[in-house]
């Protein structure tokens, strides 16, 4: 099941990350989980930020981490705040130093790193405002479906 794929502490540890990258950036950076994605993970994580509103920040700066943990898939994407600001070269190495702990195990810290440089980088564009609202949940996103459930 998504909701088991990380442990109870593993899942604090994500939130944890993404409540703190949150603290330097108006950046919004949430985090989907599911078993399996047939197609392209790319194309599945744009119909999720979608459904799960995350078009609909002011700035256009949500970020949101996808990952299908069966298929072994998983995207980064940003939306077009984002993407006028920072370089290809930004998401190609961050999906590269996934793809590096993901084949190593650390599926875990794969994901914190990522959500940690991810607000580093967010911080640069949209520093972090001292009104800042919390414009999308930290919370863990899970999907349904997959052989298990
Ligand atoms: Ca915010
Ligand atoms: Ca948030």
């Amino acid at each position: 099941m998504a909701k088991t794929f990380f442990s109870a502490s593993e899942q604090e540890q994500i939130i944890e990350a993404i409540r703190k990258a949150e603290l330097n950036t108006s950046g919004e950076i949430r985090v989907h989980i599911e078993a399996l994605c047939e197609g392209d993970p790319v194309a599945r994580a744009k119909t999720l930020f979608e459904q799960l509103g995350m078009d609909a920040t002011a700035l256009k700066n949500g970020v949101l981490l996808y990952l299908a943990y069966e298929s072994k898939k998983f995207a980064l994407i940003g939306d077009s705040g984002i993407h006028e600001k920072v370089s290809q070269a930004y998401w190609e190495r961050e999906i590269g130093l996934m793809t590096a702990r993901f084949k190593e195990g650390k599926n875990c810290e794969a994901l914190c790193l990522a959500i940690e440089d991810t607000g580093n980088q967010l911080k640069q564009y949209f520093p972090y405002q001292h009104d800042d609202a919390d414009e999308l949940s930290n919370d863990i996103s899970f999907g349904h479906g997959g052989k298990d459930e």
